[in-house]
């Protein structure tokens, strides 16, 4: 048989020989070169008082772009390396060293963008508009806003070296804290020694013994450690409080939705109308419950499968099967898609020692992007595979623009991923050869609904409402427990006979530390694809160049701001996010109705 799609990835032709790469040697050492310089430019950078400034400014983002390039393409390929075998402890150094000079490379940005806030106003207007820097005015805008935010240079310089071993240490020292806890669950008659993720992994079995076992072990494990992973979230969260409280911010989504380059307002009237529309997905669960034969669903049940399916779909088929859908939507994401599938983009690969998870990665001075992840067969796979390559055709879309114009928001990035994942979900469903199959796939949807609306949501008024308790102290565990059952009996409307008090400790998510609220973005980008998706349908084919047009801006202008100039929508409107919502409670009317048909 012929290897149309390698299932490994091709790296040697982004540095030859691994973590031992001489290639990679050279690369670092030009870069540690370039990083001096760059950091010596910054000292001399001069506030910017005339427009004649101008060409001074655009030489020295040229400068920024270069060695930013650089850090990034030897950090891209290190990271994939250390993905693809967690025993590489060269890659492991290498990553450090990377680390280090990214680091530096911030200090030194910083500096910059500080002689950029200290430019009069009037000047500022005025050096915007001209023939070297408008294509630039937002970024520039957005960094000068930036730097009026943090304090002062050495002050925000204390802090970025204390955070090493302060805030960051905590979240490295949560990730010890999972690698270290394995839990003994029988599995098919066999006991057997699991990770935690591994366990997890387990609330998708068909065997309710199976999937109650295995929570049960974790949440004896959550108790029994409850003390240590209350004490690495409250520091965490402290460091992070007393950071911003240096800066003079209150509000602590203020920094994660600046990150997302949207308004509160838009946060607010998208949970509101979520809220408002719980019904439909508790009636799911609901009925659920009831074809498991519950009353009621208990946390670990509701992932469960309500049919047997067992559909696999090999490499070859699965790459082919997105290849054809995706042509569907567009001559050009089809394209992309092969091109990266057949050109070893992708490490796919079931094989031992490999990170968990997926990620696409971009290789700023190849141009190209890595996809990792690893791939056993089922339709979920597929998708994920789906998902991956929106995240690179996100990237390939923006190449025409200057690399300074190119970093988008995690909201919008989900949104590219998502919206790629869509068509292949939809397809499927469609695709489906039996009305088990179709059942299946169906519920893989609506599941993606509520995980969503319901299980990001209660993560997110969790963390909402303990950084707000964690501003007058140390919140204690009982109260961490508490406050994760209220948020998880609000977001899934009162449907599950018991939550997962818990979960506060078992979600990796509270506790990184270089993106704050890891929750809201993963919803926003979900119901904002939703509405790009609808549109696409409308359109049909041509709806392709608008797609590509609204991912290029999506480095360039805010959230609102996108959806205003390429949807012709006002996302600070519930009604806008209710349009999403309502396609989602379509795919569960008839989910209903097609297993109520069943008994
Ligand atoms: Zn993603």
């Amino acid at each position: 048989m012929t290897n149309t799609y390698p299932e490994v990835w091709e790296l040697d032709n982004v540095f030859s020989g691994g973590s031992d790469s001489a290639e990679l040697k050279t690369h670092l050492e030009t870069t540690a070169e370039k990083l001096v310089e760059f950091e010596q430019a910054s000292i001399q950078f001069a506030v910017p008082k005339q427009t004649d400034d101008a060409q001074r400014i655009a030489e020295f983002l040229e400068q920024t772009s270069d060695v930013s390039v650089d850090i990034r393409q030897a950090g891209a390929f290190i990271g994939c390396l250390m993905a693809q075998n967690t025993e590489d402890k060269k890659a492991s150094l290498l990553q450090s060293e990377v680390g280090l000079m990214r680091s530096r490379f911030q200090s030194a940005f910083l500096k910059f963008k500080q002689s950029l806030m200290e430019t009069d106003p009037n000047v500022w207007t005025e050096l915007l508009k001209t023939e070297n820097l408008k294509e630039f005015a937002f970024i520039l805008d957005e960094w000068r806003q930036e730097a009026k935010r943090l304090l002062s240079e050495q002050e925000e310089g204390l802090i970025t070296s204390l955070g090493i071993d302060g805030y960051h240490a905590w979240s490295e020292l949560y990730d010890l804290l999972i690698a270290s806890i394995s839990v003994q669950v029988n599995l098919d008659g066999q006991e057997k020694t699991l990770s935690v993720g591994q366990a997890n992994n387990l609330s998708a079995h068909s065997n309710e013994q199976v999937r109650k076992e295995s929570y049960d072990k974790l949440e004896a494990v959550w108790q029994e450690k409850e003390e240590l992973f209350a004490k690495t979230l409250n520091s965490l969260a402290g460091f992070r409080l007393q950071m911003y409280k240096k800066r003079g911010v209150d509000n602590v989504l203020e920094e994660p939705l600046q990150m997302n380059r949207m308004k509160q307002e838009t946060l607010d009237v998208m949970w509101q109308a979520i809220s408002e529309h719980k019904q439909p997905f508790a009636d799911y669960l609901a009925h659920k419950a009831q074809m498991l034969g519950k009353d009621q669903l208990a946390w670990y049940d509701v992932e469960a499968p309500v049919v047997e399916n067992a559909q696999q779909f090999d490499y070859e088929q699965g790459s082919e099967f997105i290849i054809r859908h995706f042509g569907k939507f567009g001559p050009e994401l089809q394209g992309f898609a092969r091109h990266a599938l057949e050109n070893g983009w992708v490490e796919a690969e079931d094989r031992a020692h490999k990170m968990p998870g997926g990620f696409c990665t971009s290789l700023p001075k190849s141009g190209e992007s890595r996809i990792f992840m690893t791939y056993s067969g089922s339709m979920s796979n597929v998708a994920t595979l789906a998902h991956e390559l929106g995240h690179a055709f996100h990237t390939h879309a923006l190449r025409p623009m200057h690399d300074l114009n190119r970093s988008y928001a995690m909201n919008v990035a989900e949104t590219a991923s998502t919206f790629a994942e869509m068509i292949v979900a939809d397809a499927a469903v469609k695709n489906a050869s039996n009305k088990e199959e179709k059942i299946s796939l169906l519920e893989d949807k609506i599941q993606r609904s509520v995980a969503f609306f319901m299980n990001i949501h209660a993560r997110f008024l969790f963390e909402t409402r303990f950084y707000e308790e964690r501003k007058n102290g140390v919140v204690p565990t009982s109260r961490l427990n508490e406050l994760m059952e209220q948020a998880q009996e609000e977001a899934f409307a009162g449907s599950l006979s018991e939550g997962h008090p818990h979960f506060w400790a078992s979600k990796l998510h509270f506790y990184i530390t270089d993106v704050p609220f890891y929750n809201f973005p993963y919803t926003f980008g979900y119901l904002f694809s939703l509405s790009v998706y609808a549109k696409a349908l409308e359109e049909g084919q041509g709806f392709e160049e608008q797609y590509m047009a609204l991912l290029r801006d999506t480095a360039i202008m805010s959230t609102e701001e996108l959806a205003m100039k390429h949807l012709g929508e006002d996302i600070t409107e519930k009604g806008f996010w209710e349009k999403g919502i309502a396609l989602c409670t379509k795919d569960v009317e008839e989910f209903i109705k097609l297993t109520a048909e069943e008994g």
